[in-house]
């Protein structure tokens, strides 16, 4: 097997389900970078700035830098930096804090849309609506991601995704879409100097973060502590990744195995 010299974890459902490390997490981290295996944060979450995920993770025991950290946000905040836009957000106001401020002379061009539960109210919905119907076209629905669901501490709860693609049925218009599983996402997020076939990305999503990351040639690890149940799949109708682990310690474990 390819030596596996460089890992993209996804944060939410794979190293921590909100406040709570999962199982052996915190020490399987740290084990991994004994390894030596260069390691890099991914994540989609879209409710929380760069600042306060770092700050969280910290918190509840993991050691790492905050430049680790690769969020879709960071992403979509240079995406609108660089198409010099002028968004109506809809997300939440600690995600906003990692956007430019908005241009109050001039009209809204765009509507980025992010997980922001407090926001998708038929008021923001139809606000973001009118922008787009009213630009003929001109206007874009810039998605953060298009995540269908995530694991809460309450069970499985409703993402993003359900609301871009209303906003795209009544205005005919296609989403941009920055985050997992975006073949850009996973590229801008490789270590330089790496090839995708010595890096892996370790998940708890089959498609956002598995099947996104082997489509440009990485390894795909599937982790069971968060959104993926098992028991909703046939046996011969898994996802069709790497691997599939208990946990992220299992994962680190055969990730071991392949630097022998
Ligand atoms: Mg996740």
């Amino acid at each position: 097997m390819i030596p596996i010299k460089a890992a993209l974890i996804d944060l939410s459902g794979t190293l921590h389900v909100e406040d709570q490390p999962t199982d052996g997490a915190v020490e399987a981290l740290k084990r991994l970078r004994q390894l030596g295996v260069s390691v890099k944060f991914v994540t989609n979450t879209t409710k929380e700035s760069v600042s306060s995920l770092y700050a969280r993770l910290v918190k509840i025991g993991f050691q790492l830098e905050q430049t680790e950290i690769y969020s879709s946000l960071t992403a979509a905040s240079r995406f609108v930096q660089s198409n010099n836009l002028n968004p109506y957000y809809i997300l939440t106001d600690d995600a906003r804090k990692d956007f430019p401020a908005n241009d109050s002379a001039n009209e809204y061009d765009s509507v980025v849309v992010g997980l922001a539960p407090e926001r998708f109210s038929y008021e923001y919905l139809n606000e973001a609506f009118r922008i787009l119907h009213n630009s003929k076209g001109t206007a874009r629905l810039v998605a953060i991601h298009e995540g269908k669901f995530y694991k809460t501490k309450d069970g499985i709860s409703l993402g993003p995704g359900c609301f871009v693609k209303g906003l795209e049925y009544s205005t005919g218009l296609k989403s941009e879409c920055i985050g997992k599983p975006n073949a850009y996402f996973f590229r801008s997020a490789m270590p330089d100097g790496l090839k995708p076939e010595e890096c892996v990305m370790i998940g708890d999503d089959p498609n956002d973060d598995c099947l996104g990351a082997m489509a440009i040639g990485m390894r795909g690890f599937l982790v069971e502590t968060g959104k993926f149940q098992h028991e909703l799949y046939d046996k011969d109708a898994l996802p069709k990744v790497s691997g599939i682990f208990k946990n992220f310690s299992a994962v680190v474990e055969c990730i071991s195995k392949t630097l022998n």
